[in-house]
């Protein structure tokens, strides 16, 4: 993205506080002239004051002195106030937009870059606000200041001004020769910040198994040399974020020494009356000279933070322009059936080489019940997946009640679904919120009833409070067959017409997985269903049973038929039958 389209849509968030903007602009403009008040102050006092004494001017000039201050303060404090206002406007509606993006990407993304995107929300962000807060406020100020300084001393001398201004081109000189430095260092900064988080994270996730397997000097390691990295990155964007203040001042010295040496040359020759040749003049010119190097240092600092917000700001657009869940679907599935049809359909993940699901045909009638079964990684889940539109297939085409699924939209297709997975996702939320969970005017007698089917209330009436207990961090104060089977119950919550159960009873022990199983029955009734069950006695009954191998569809049929075929299935289903401690005797 080039930089001119980069600043132009970040001042596109700016905009909408341009009211702001123009008071805060105000104040610093009106800054500046204060600042180049003091030296013609002192040209004033030098040349006139001592001279003319006046009662006026004894009691006048100081009182000058502190009223400018005063004007002087409360523009500064005005000018600040409305930019950090402006600033942290603009952080909240770039990180607002940035989550609402983070929600609408493809479920794919989320494998690849899970402890990026939260830095890239918080740090990325962030650092564009301060580079927002350090231009709006110190580099426009400051540029000002630079500005009514330098008209001052045309206006004193033109010419002595101008040589003093040769010195100009060769502070941007080291600006620019320092800036592509910054970017890279800024670049490296992101990245770093990137997998500190990532690592963070995980080692908060997988704290359990760091312990038992002991991997704490491994994650320590980790850890240790990506903040060693952005310790790296910092390093190389201090050097020359230190270097250019005392190269500038030294640039500014060698025109001092020049002014001086100048204009102590004019005075000693008496030529024309120039404003410098008075005493007054001279240290006028000289103050205001000096006074220059303050705002040029922090110009410089500008710099710095402007390259690390250009780094971020093509980070935080770049995010916020990447692809989105495709929903190109207008039709409005607003009277389901739940017919499920796959025509020919496969499927490759991104960069895989071999399909997990390859020319699948099946048909599933409303309200019946199909259940799929097969080894791991033999493509179940991802049978599974491609019902909510999570991914399209790679081929062939899905039909819901005879229309392609890729035509319905995402939310009508979404909303009458209702998913059950093997790792139970809860909210750090209460029991109620987690099985209402998206409505936004929960029932609580519903809620009550769907934890009861879903055999949940008996604990759940055992929490210290109900209902309105809270789960703790993904649900870390339940047992998992407690977090099952209130994942059950929200699906028996939503009450949609398509359920796709994937292990669900996975974490159930064998006296809850009866009691469940028959909460499940009772939500399978008048559902279509997808049941994915590694214990083949949950998918006895279903109206139709497919064998999946390798992502191909090998078997289907009744359970009995399966039998008599004598395949695979039947192979599975003798391996369990024997085994006491498979639960398929139940
Ligand atoms: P099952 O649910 O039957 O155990 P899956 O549908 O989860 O199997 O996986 C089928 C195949 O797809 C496996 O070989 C697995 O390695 C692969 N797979 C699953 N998820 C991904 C992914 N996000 N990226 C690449 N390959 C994947
Ligand atoms: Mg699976």
């Amino acid at each position: 993205m080039p930089t001119s389209s980069l600043y132009s849509r970040l001042f596109g968030y700016a905009k909408a506080y341009k009211w702001a903007y123009a008071i805060s602009l105000l104040g610093m403009a009106a800054t500046a002239v204060t600042e180049a008040m003091l030296p013609a102050m002192m040209k004033f006092l030098l040349d006139q004051g001592f001279q003319v004494q006046s009662e006026l001017h004894v009691v006048a000039i100081p009182l000058a002195i502190v009223g400018l201050f005063l004007v002087k303060g409360l523009l500064i404090y005005v000018s600040n106030y409305v930019a950090t206002w402006i600033t942290t406007h603009v952080t909240m509606a770039l990180r607002n937009d940035m989550f609402a993006k983070m929600l609408r990407l493809p479920a794919a993304s989320f494998a690849d870059a899970q402890g990026s995107y939260i830095a890239k929300v918080l740090y990325d962000v962030l650092n564009i606000g301060e580079t927002i807060s350090q231009v709006v406020i110190s580099a426009f100020r400051e540029a000002l200041t630079v500005a009514a300084l330098v008209a001052y001393l045309l206006y004193l001398d033109a010419r002595l001004a101008l040589i003093a201004l040769c010195v100009g081109p060769v502070i941007v000189g080291f600006v620019r020769v320092f800036s592509k430095r910054l970017r890279q260092a800024g670049r490296s900064g992101l990245e770093s910040i990137g997998q500190l988080t990532h690592v963070l994270e995980e080692s908060v996730a997988c704290q359990k198994i760091i312990k038992i397997y002991q991997g704490q000097s491994t994650e320590k390691h980790r850890f240790e040399s990506a903040n060693a990295r952005f310790r790296r990155s910092q390093m190389r964007e201090a050097i020359p974020a230190s270097a250019t203040t005392p190269l500038t001042h030294l640039a500014a010295s060698v025109a001092l020494a020049l002014i001086v040496y100048l204009a102590l040359n004019q005075v000693n020759q008496g030529e024309g009356a120039t404003g410098v040749t008075s005493v007054g003049g001279f240290v006028a010119f000289i103050t205001a000279m000096l006074m220059l190097l303050a705002p040029l240092k922090k110009l410089t600092e500008v710099n710095t933070a402007l390259q690390r917000g250009r780094v971020c700001a093509q980070s935080v657009f770049s995010f916020l322009d990447s692809p989105e869940e495709a929903d190109k679907g207008d039709i409005e599935w607003a009277h389901p059936l739940g017919r499920i049809e796959f025509q020919n359909v496969s499927y490759t993940y991104p960069q895989a080489s071999m399909p997990s699901l390859e020319a699948i045909n099946l048909c599933i009638e409303p309200g019946q019940t199909l259940a799929v079964v097969g080894a791991s990684g033999s493509g179940k889940s991802t049978l599974a997946a491609l019902l909510p539109r999570f991914m399209s297939p790679t081929q062939g085409q899905i039909l819901i009640d005879g229309v392609s699924a890729e035509q319905l939209s995402l939310t009508s297709l979404r909303r009458h679904m209702a998913l059950v997975t093997q790792e139970v996702l809860l909210f750090n939320d209460t029991v109620a919120a987690n099985i209402a969970y998206g409505q936004i005017n929960p029932d609580l007698a519903q809620i009550e009833r769907a934890a009861k089917a879903a055999n949940a209330w008996e604990f759940i009436s055992a929490l210290p409070m109900g209902l309105h207990t809270n789960v703790g961090d993904a649900g870390m104060k339940l047992s998992g067959g407690q977090r099952q089977r209130l994942s059950i119950a929200r699906a028996i919550y939503k009450n949609a017409p398509i359920l796709i159960l994937d292990e669900a009873t996975s974490a159930l022990d064998a006296e809850s997985d009866r009691s469940v199983q028959t909460a499940l029955t009772n939500l399978m009734r008048g559902r279509t269903c997808v049941v994915i069950a590694h214990r083949l006695s949950t998918v006895q009954h279903a109206d139709r049973i497919i064998v999946l191998n390798q992502g191909r569809l090998a078997e289907a049929g009744t359970h009995s038929e399966l039998i008599q075929r004598n395949g695979i299935y039947a192979s599975l289903s003798r391996l369990q039958f024997n085994d006491p401690t498979s639960g398929a005797s139940n």
